[in-house]
């Protein structure tokens, strides 16, 4: 029982009319993980969350969170999460400090709202109605309401579009806070560093399928795609090197004195790359291995088209 996932999405299909928004979507999240589910626009991201938090009927498969049907078992089930939306879901006209301690009421063992309304920078609109807030503001205080009856499992969907780096950062840390207290922590996201720093697990769907799933490290891995860079004397025989380095390997002079060089970086080729240096009197200069980003893989799988 301790080690079912907290949230397990098994063949999920959901239709609105005729347009399928999730077309046989699996997804696990284990307890006690960060989550991000990453996709482009009109994925089934959001569908996906809502049908989780029992807003939406599913049309096919099952989804089960917290080992509950989110629908049948709302009654038990919304105690124990909590849940950020992309459009608030709060009263326009009622302040936001107030918002939160009603909030916290509900909750057996809330946190202190005055502490949440600190560590987002809320102080200065307590009083503020909610309509009145901007939308940074807004999106904290969400966040806030998200969290404050500790809940075990908390949905956040994109917690930090339009936030400031400053809030950013703060919502970060809010998230790993949760993270050590042991919450399970579901967030949508197009930030792909927001996934590589907060995500302990990373699910790409796309066109209502989940594409790929792992941990950053095992999605970003792939020595094929890893890249070396350096700099040296503008010029350099790129020829002359390829010739020194196995057959399918790629060099660059990307700006004067500018190298990548894409294959199969292993220490060998890394050898070779300094001793062809050596050889040629170059002091390679900030030399690194790099290795492929989220946003890589996601722009991989994806592709590049805009989505309509
Ligand atoms: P985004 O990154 O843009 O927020 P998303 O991955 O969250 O996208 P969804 O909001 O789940 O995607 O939408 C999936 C598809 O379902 C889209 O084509 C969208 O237009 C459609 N859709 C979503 N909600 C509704 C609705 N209430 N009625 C009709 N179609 C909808």
């Amino acid at each position: 029982m301790h080690d079912e996932p907290a949230v397990q999405v098994t063949g999920l299909v959901k239709r609105y009319g005729a347009r399928t928004a999730v077309n046989g979507l699996d997804l696990a999240v284990p307890r006690g993980t960060v989550t991000a589910v990453l996709g482009p626009n009109g994925a089934g991201k959001t569908t996906t969350v809502e049908v989780c938090e029992g807003y939406r009927r599913p049309d096919g498969g099952t989804a089960r969170v917290l080992g509950l049907d989110p629908v049948t078992q709302a009654g038990l089930l919304r105690p124990r999460i909590g849940v950020m939306l992309q459009s608030g879901g709060v009263y326009a006209g009622a302040r936001a400090e107030e918002m939160l301690r009603h909030v916290a009421a509900l909750h057996a063992r809330p946190v202190d709202p005055g502490v949440l309304i600190e560590r987002l920078g809320l102080e200065s609109c307590g009083r503020t109605p909610y309509r009145r807030l901007s939308g940074g503001q807004q999106q904290r205080l969400a966040l806030a309401m998200a969290v404050v009856g500790r809940p075990e499992l908390v949905f956040l969907d994109e917690p930090t579009a339009g936030l400031d780096p400053q809030a950013r950062h703060a919502t970060w840390d809010l998230i790993r806070e949760l993270r050590a207290d042991g919450t399970t922590v579901v967030l949508t996201t197009h930030f792909m560093d927001e996934a590589e720093q907060l995500a302990d697990e990373v699910v790409i769907i796309d066109a209502g399928r989940a594409i790929a799933a792992g941990t950053p490290d095992e999605l970003c891995r792939g020595g094929a795609e890893n890249t070396l860079r350096f700099s040296g004397r503008p010029g350099l025989d790129l020829a002359s090197l390829l010739n020194a380095l196995p057959a399918d390997t790629l060099a660059a002079e990307l700006s004067p004195g500018m190298y990548r060089i894409e294959g199969k970086i292993d220490p060998q080729l890394l050898a070779t790359v300094t001793s062809w240096c050596a050889q040629h009197g170059v002091l390679p200069d900030h030399l690194a291995v790099e290795r492929r980003t989220l946003e890589d893989v996601f722009l991989e799988l994806t592709g590049r088209e805009l989505r309509v």
